[in-house]
Formats: structure tokens, sequence, C-alpha cells
């Protein structure tokens, strides 16, 4: 497909917050490990600025947020604080190893909020912005200010309060539609006469951030586009609280295939889009649903014959994007039990997947069990592979599983673990066998795991994929999601689980008891 080509246009930055805003969608909870891979990619990426956290939130945000700040290069790195002292300095404290640090300060303005959740009055609210400001102003000369709530705020009051945050020194505005309620050409109006009558405007940067509560997050970004912002905050895969973020890769694409029609340009690296979703799904846990578009498994699968009958003739007959744009590559090359190492090692290297010195081979050998379970070790299957490589340094490892379930039987499972070096074993009976093994998870460990959700799905098409299980389990107040990938679907439900157990203990919010050697 040929792009018409147009000099000289204004360029859009993205600001990706799949970190921070993404990473409070319920069931999400990353580790600094995890984070700072996601960060590595969103750089490659080639986002603007990237949200690495809120760092006053917790220990483990505070340090994901400084260790992303001190190894993450070519890009600003933003952290979140609200409007006060204590939050300030501890964001500071958290990037200032940064290439380019922001701060990233934020306070309700709409009436609902100033009454209900700060309990203040507008006059004060605009004092505490203006003070945030300052201080923040007096560590690092980068400073976003965001009006929480600002699409439900007063016009005027809150021109009011960014006239104010400017001159104290703030470098980007943000209006977001916090609770997504705006529709495309209300809130084009809307950011249109705050601009209007913010004084300084023409100094600072203007951002929009949206929610997609009504479906609306995207379209009410371009909206902005149109009225001349300058930043788009989102999240890959459009992931966030509630209904979640206007989707990176949808705000991209949209401004990419339609140069003609926003005459902007971003400086994303389309073609690390499809990489970059896939990585923040699988450790997220955050399945992507299938006809998602840009991204969804379905995006670019043609089902009908007459669609099929037009694609082999021209494929610009249904097809508006090519799926190499965003890195998906059709003609790959298929790997099966007949691979050697340079071909599995040269197919890992053009995924990105570069592994530690020494875990190649038991990647290698792991492959070759895998080619003797199926046909053709897939793109999927590799990322997988080189996922459960890096799980190995997990504290709870499973070590054997066997099931017995059947019309009449009562379902039973015997697990097997590794926890520090020692091998722990126990049996439970279940609903189910998945049930059962789960319950024997428990038993070994002596946890209490809630399974809230559970999902399985074949990894890719075909008849011999691999299945992919992804669980949400909640131990005692927490909610945590894992997932694995087995060509046995019980095996992918407990390395499900098994997952779902680490990421609790390594935020300390279960106890594992220490009993039962066998
Ligand atoms: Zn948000």
């Amino acid at each position: 497909m040929v792009w018409k080509e147009v000099k000289g246009m204004r360029r859009i930055e993205i600001f990706d917050t799949t970190l921070r805003d993404g990473e409070q969608s319920p069931g999400v909870a990353l580790n600094a490990d995890e984070k700072l891979q996601i960060a590595h990619q969103l750089s490659k990426l080639g986002v603007n600025v990237l949200e690495a956290g809120f760092p006053i939130a917790s220990p483990g945000d505070f340090e994901g947020v400084r260790r992303i700040a001190q190894e993450v290069r070519n890009v600003s790195v933003a952290a979140l604080a609200r409007a006060n002292a204590k939050d300030i300095e501890r964001a500071w404290e958290a990037i200032s190893g940064a290439e380019s640090p922001r701060i990233h300060t934020f306070i309700a303005t709409s009436p609902i909020h100033m009454l209900y959740k700060l309990q203040k009055s507008p006059d004060d609210v605009l004092e505490q912005a203006i003070q945030a400001v300052r201080l923040a102003k007096s560590k690092v000369s980068d400073i976003e200010f965001s009006a929480e709530d600002a699409s439900r705020s007063d016009v005027d009051f809150l021109a009011k309060v960014f006239s104010g945050v400017i001159q104290a020194g703030a470098t980007v505005l943000n209006i977001p539609d916090t609770v997504g309620y705006a529709t495309p050409e209300e809130y084009a109006a809307f950011l249109q006469s705050i601009m209007e009558r913010t004084v300084g405007i023409e100094k600072v940067k203007v951002s929009v951030h949206c929610h997609n509560d009504l479906g609306l997050a995207v379209a009410n970004s371009l909206a902005a586009v149109g009225v001349g912002v300058h930043q788009l905050e989102c999240t890959v895969n459009g992931i966030g609280e509630r209904a979640g973020n206007a989707a990176l890769e949808e705000l991209v694409m949209a401004l990419h295939t339609r140069k003609d029609q926003f005459n902007v340009e971003t400086s994303i690296v389309t073609a690390e889009i499809a990489r970059t979703s896939q990585l923040v799904s699988r450790l997220t846990g955050m399945m992507i649903q299938h006809n998602k578009a840009i991204v969804g498994k379905n995006a670019f699968a043609h089902e009908s014959g007459i669609h099929q009958d037009g694609m082999l003739k021209e494929r610009s007959t249904y097809e508006i994007m090519s799926p190499s744009v965003i890195g998906i590559d059709v003609e790959s090359i298929v790997l099966g039990k007949h691979s050697g190492r340079h071909a599995v090692q040269q197919r890992l290297a053009d995924l990105g997947l570069n592994l530690e010195e020494g875990r190649f081979e038991e990647l290698f050998s792991r492959f070759k069990l895998l080619a003797d379970r199926k046909k053709e070790v897939t793109t999927s299957d590799l990322f997988s592979l080189a996922d459960e490589q890096k799980e190995k340094t997990d504290l709870i490892n499973l070590d054997y599983l066997q099931v017995s379930s059947g019309t009449h039987l009562v379902p039973t499972a015997t697990v097997g673990l590794m926890f520090q070096g020692q091998r722990l074993a126990d049996a439970a009976c279940g609903d189910g066998p998945v049930d059962a093994a789960f319950k024997a998870i428990d038993k070994v460990l002596g946890t209490q795991g809630e399974l809230i959700h559970y999902s399985l799905q074949a990894l890719d098409g075909g008849e011999d994929a691999q299945g992919e299980v992804t669980v949400s389990v909640k131990f005692g107040e927490n909610l945590v999601a894992g997932r694995g990938v087995s060509t046995d679907i019980i095996e992918a439900s407990v390395r499900g689980y098994l997952q779902a157990v680490n990421r609790a203990f390594s935020r300390g919010w279960i106890e594992i008891l220490e009993k039962n050697e066998s």
C-alpha cells in the first residue's frame, strides 16, 4: 500500500502509561524485573515518555521506577505524584537517575472530586497545585501537571489552575477524561475553550489522557489531535482501570494509516507493535480479545471465501494495513523437530529474544521435547519457551504432576514442587482434575488461593496447538494473575496457578509453610 507523502508534518508525542495506569488494571501486578523488561521494549518501540509508576504507592513501585530510570535510555521517564510534598520528594528520589526525568503531579479539579474526595475549596486546590509544581520545579525542569477529572471541571476554573501552574513552571498540561465520559466533538470543543482561556498556553505542551468507559478513548484522543494537542497518553493493548485507557497501537496506527486526515506523525517504530503487545499480554496475564483492532488474533485474518478470493487477487481489496507494518511476519520460517541449534538461535534473535549465556541450551532441549509433541513450533511457542527460561528464577517450580480423572473416578491430583532446594509433594481431590491440582498445590505450600477467573485457549490455530491458561487468583485481599502454556491443558493450568503463587510470594502477599519434605 502506498502512503501519501506529507512533508513537514507536526510531531505528536506518545506518553505511555502501561506501567502506571495499565498496571492499575484489576488483577495485574508486575514485579520490578517484569516492569524493566516492558520498559526496555517501550524504549525500542519509540515512545517519547514512559510513565514508570507511582513511587509513593509501595516500596515495590518505587524500586520498579528507580531501576527503569537508571537502566532505560532514549526515553523520558516520568513518575506520578499527588500534589503534595511527600509524593513529589519520593517521585524525584525514584527518577533522579533518568536521562530525562519528568515529575507528573496531579490534583482533581471537578466539583464532585473537590467536594467529596479532596474535601477542599477550589481556592485551596488552586493553591495546592501551584505549590506542588513549584516544589517539583526546584528539582527538575520537566513538569507535567494533570487536572484529574478535567472533562467534568468548570472551564474557567480549570483555565485559572492551568495559568497558575504554567507560571509556577509546568511544561506539560494534561487534560484527562478520567472517567471516560466525554464524546469526541464535545471534548475537542472543551479543549479548545480551555486553551483559549489559559494564560501562557503557547509556552507549554498540551496532553490528553482518555479512558474507555464508553469505548471512546481512541476517538476522543484523535479528536484532540484535531485541535492541536501535542501529547497523547495511552497504554499498550489499552489496559488500565475499569475499561482501560486509549490503546497505543490503535492511536498510532490510526495516525499512521490516515496521515491524509490527521497530518501528523509519531516517532513510534510500528514494526515493534506486535512484539510489544504480546510481551505486555504475557507478563500482565491480560489476554487480548481476538477481534481487538490492530493486535487481535483475528485483526488480519480473512475467513469468508469472498474475502479470501479478493485477497489472493490483490491484498488491498480487504486490507487497509499490511501486517508486516506492525511486525507480524506472515512468511516466517517454520521450526520443527528437524530444526537445529542455529535455526532456533537465529529465530530467537529475529524475535528479539536474547537469552542470557547458558540459558540457550536449556531452551533448546525444551524446544526438542516440544517439537516431538507437535509438528510445528510457532512464534508463540518460542515466546513461551523463552518465558519459561526466565521463570527459572521463580522460587517455586513444578517438579512433577500426576492426575487421574474420568467418568466414574473422583478427580485426584498429586503435585511435586521444588521450593528452596526441597522437593515437596501432596495430593488432593477436587471437582475436576484442575481443581484437584490447584488444591494439591495449596496443600503443599500451605496457601489458600481463591480462583476468581480461569480461561483456556489454543496458543495458535491448528490441531496440535499448545493450550494457554490464564488465571486470576485471590490470596487474602490481593488479586494476582498467572499464565501457563503446555501441550497438556492440566499442566498449563498448574503452571498458570504456580506463576500466580510465585508472584504473590515475591510480593510478600503469602507465606509458605516450611514443612513436609517428601
Ligand atoms: Zn487514567
